[in-house]
């Protein structure tokens, strides 16, 4: 197969310097980073790079990413950072050395398959502060939680305690809440006579507080994928003006131009349904300069918030192998086999990184 697009450029020396910009902001403030490389499917190249930039250990929410890392000569530690099923655990000792946890059965479960695989293994257990994904919701069960794991798993090691925010529940990293998880974690280490390794205060959007100096005494540890792999999200949903540390175009996504041609904005016929099932409004803009790509939702997922790279360049839409172009104010004048190029954002980039079919080449390293 001669396939050369869509191709996905990976710019690792942009990714070492945001890594680097990010852990070495966080270690000024006591803060180890676990670099997460879910976003990227576990590319090993990506872990590489994180670690060479000081992240303690590498994080994904998936088991095959780990044992990928791990093929391709990547050193751990490697900290599962979606809470393991019990199916999972076998792979989960195998594999991994850390894992997030939030089951009191699956603990009891974990300890006896490290008995089985004769290994010991660290767990961070996680506490819900209000964003309803993963944790333990009440703060009693949880404290007794992390002293069952204390006192009657001995190959269990309680590593530390954590908590995940912005995900689900939309709900912002704020000072107080992570005054809150200091708390458990003291609570914690005063019913166990010991200080706890890592208080894990969240991921990019807990980056914030570190960006502001704002971030409370005690939180020690962030899991951090975003922020390091596109820099997207704080700088351009949450509108921080002050992080042009950051880059945004790590990665670069190119496609071929398959068709070109004047034809109206506005559909011709009886409405019926799109390619998803869905009855889209059209406005008529008249008659326009259009270009087809061979791109489509299968590759990036959602088409209209690729960010086109030239100027006079607008995605219209397309469908799950097509994406069409407004190209009318593009200066350059496409034709059939030009490229066009995107800066992208996670969405895009996870459904990418998932593919067989789309190339990837690596650059600046
Ligand atoms: C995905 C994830 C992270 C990393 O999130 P980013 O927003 O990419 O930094 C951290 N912790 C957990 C539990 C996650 O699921």
């Amino acid at each position: 197969m001669n396939r050369q697009f869509p191709c996905l450029e990976v710019h690792l020396d942009r990714l070492y310097h945001n890594a680097h910009q990010v852990i070495s902001r966080c270690e000024e403030q006591g803060i180890q980073v676990c670099g997460v490389i879910k976003g990227v499917n576990g590319m090993p190249e990506m872990a590489h790079t994180m670690r060479k930039a000081g992240a303690v250990q590498i994080g994904t929410s998936r088991l095959e990413q780990i044992a990928q890392c791990r093929a391709a000569g990547i050193e751990g530690p490697f900290l599962l950072i979606r809470i393991p099923g019990l199916t999972e655990l076998s792979d989960t000792v195998a594999l991994c050395d850390m894992s997030l946890q939030s089951e009191r059965s699956v603990l009891d479960a974990l300890e006896q398959e490290c008995q089985r695989q004769n290994k010991t293994h660290s767990v961070i257990v996680m506490a819900d502060l209000g964003d309803l994904r993963e944790g333990f919701w009440d703060r009693d069960e949880f404290v007794s939680a992390c002293v069952h794991v204390e006192r009657d798993l001995p190959r269990v090691h309680l590593a530390g305690v954590g908590v995940n925010l912005s995900c689900y529940g939309a709900i912002q990293p704020t000072p107080e809440k992570m005054k809150q998880l200091v708390g458990l974690a003291r609570r914690v280490e005063d019913a166990i006579g010991r200080k706890l390794e890592i208080v894990s205060g969240g991921a990019t959007s807990s980056y914030t507080l570190v960006h502001w100096h704002t971030m409370p005494e005690g939180i020690n540890h962030l899991r951090i994928g975003e922020n390091i792999l596109l820099g997207y999200d704080l700088q351009k949903l949450w509108h921080i003006q002050d992080m042009d540390y950051l880059r945004t175009d790590t990665f670069t996504l190119t496609a071929e131009v398959i068709e070109v041609r004047e034809k109206p904005s506005y559909p011709q016929g009886q409405f019926c349904i799109d390619a998803f099932g869905h009855k889209p409004v059209y406005e008529d803009h008249g008659i326009r300069r259009r270009a087809l790509l061979a791109l489509g939702r299968a590759d990036v997922g959602e088409l209209e918030s690729l960010m086109p790279r030239e100027t006079g360049v607008t995605v219209v839409g397309g469908s799950s192998d097509h994406c069409i172009l407004d190209v009318t104010e593009c200066p350059r004048r496409l034709e059939v086999g030009d490229t066009v190029s995107f800066s992208l954002c996670y969405s895009h980039l996870l459904y990418l990184t998932g593919r067989e079919d789309v190339l990837v080449t690596f650059t600046g390293m």
